[in-house]
């Protein structure tokens, strides 16, 4: 047993119950209460962490749409759909190698950033699942699975099925395997197919990019007479099992038809501003009623992963969008990044929140910061300005304990189980070889996919 006392804890129920001096009592792998220190039997034997007060726990965050790369900084300054064939050289010079090396430096980055769980899109995830394995964190890998010539130098149908064989479900269910789809330029009707006999088969779930960019969804309107949400019902993907990336254009009736089929949204704001997407209408897709999580999109469209940021600048984002003070407030942008994270990979009811009987997925961050400062409450000690201050005025670099799974993967700031130097000093290694090689096939930048 393991008890975290005297914390300020951030249950994000249903009634996002706050308890300003809680215990959080922990057996194995689940939470076995969380209630007010002195009200939870915490047993003589149980390994304490006292936090003082001088701590708040929050339920481990969830990035919905990530994908692991080692190439960051470059490919700036680009609309999406300029930005995509510059963005494909990484993809034509990926090597098993420089993938395992982007998931030991990415899943370092993401835990110490309060991150537990990643949907992660990317190459060789074979190597993801071991490197996700060993970290402890929890992963959901969608392969980027393409096949129309002359993409098809992704990850195969097969591939992604192999990886199913070998991994779903491994390391005590902490990574996940599902059917990815790159988009509906680079895949074909029959990859589609396959994704969905995957799904069938072996019961996983489905992630893929909606519409990203204007330009995109006009070109599908041209390419296919019908809207990318449209193509993706009339090939049976919609449903409760899918997850989309982005969705920025998106018509009131498609959200109405990924309302219903139950499928979920995972918004990207920084990179939907940076890509010069826009802002997506979440409070539409909220008010369809469509579960709309976050993502950061990875190192190379951000250009880091830290949902504290992603938090901040969604919820200014809808501000603007929506010229509304009162839209997006903290409590929203909490859910989004943890509670709503867990529905879009139907973790609901294991992960996304501090109740008992869940997945003990909890971090601890350090009031000891200047823009925490000061804590106040309410008279009866319900209410605190921390919430604000954790949307707003928190950083990821602020967290100092992470436990996936019961498992302390990160304490005082440091991963426990990895030596972060070597974690670095190979990223810095491989990463720089592997963008020599990007570099070498600059010739080969294929014409963006433009009607
Ligand atoms: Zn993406």
């Amino acid at each position: 047993m393991q008890a975290i006392e005297h914390v300020i804890v951030f249950t994000v129920d249903d009634a996002n119950t706050v308890i300003d001096d809680a215990t959080i009592l922990i057996d194995g792998d689940r939470i076995a209460a969380v209630g007010r220190t002195g009200e939870v039997a915490v047993p003589p034997d149980a390994e304490v962490i006292d936090c003082e007060g001088r701590f708040t726990a929050l339920p481990g965050l969830v990035d919905t749409h990530n994908h692991s790369s080692l190439i960051r900084g470059v490919d700036e300054n680009l609309d999406l759909v300029d930005w995509l064939p510059v963005y494909d050289l990484e993809h034509r010079t990926c090597t098993p190698e420089d993938a395992r090396q982007a998931y030991r430096l990415g899943y370092m980055e993401c835990l110490l950033n309060g991150t537990t769980t990643v949907q992660d899109m990317h190459r060789f995830m074979d190597q993801a699942a071991q490197v996700a394995g060993e970290m402890g964190l929890r992963v959901f890998l969608a392969p980027y699975a393409a096949d129309v010539p002359p993409y098809d130098f992704f990850e195969t149908s097969e591939s992604n099925e192999r990886l199913i064989r070998d991994w779903h479900n491994s390391f005590d269910g902490r990574v996940q395997v599902e059917a990815g789809i790159e988009d509906v330029f680079y895949s074909s009707a029959d990859m589609y197919r396959r994704a969905l006999d995957m799904h069938e088969r072996y019961g996983v779930r489905i992630h893929t990019h909606g519409p990203e960019h204007a330009e995109e969804e006009a070109t599908a309107r041209s390419r296919f007479g019908m809207s990318i949400i449209e193509l993706l019902r009339s090939r049976g993907f919609l449903g409760d099992f899918l997850s989309l990336g982005h969705c920025v254009p998106i018509s009131r009736s498609d959200m109405d038809l990924v309302a219903e089929a139950g499928a979920s949204i995972c918004h990207c704001p920084i990179s939907a501003a940076k890509l010069g997407c826009g802002t997506a209408p979440v409070r539409d897709m909220m008010a369809a009623g469509v579960n709309v999580s976050l993502g950061s999109d990875g190192p190379i469209d951000n250009n880091s992963m830290d949902l504290f940021q992603e938090m901040k600048v969604g919820s200014l984002m809808q501000k603007v969008r929506y010229a509304d003070a009162k839209a997006f407030d903290a409590t929203t942008m909490l859910r989004m990044a943890t509670i709503n994270g867990a529905r879009t990979l139907g973790m609901e009811h294991e992960i996304g929140s501090l109740e008992a009987g869940k997945k003990a997925d909890v971090i601890l961050i350090s009031l000891d910061h200047p823009s925490l400062r000061p804590v106040c409450w309410n008279e009866s000690r319900t209410e605190t300005n921390l919430l604000w201050a954790l949307v707003f005025a928190t950083q990821g670099g602020f967290v100092d304990t992470v436990i996936v799974d019961g498992a302390t993967l990160v304490r005082h700031g440091h991963l426990t189980r990895m030596d972060e130097r070597e974690i670095l000093d190979d990223a810095q290694r491989q990463g720089a070889d592997w963008m020599r090689r990007r570099n070498a096939a600059a010739g080969r930048i294929l014409a963006p996919i433009r009607d």
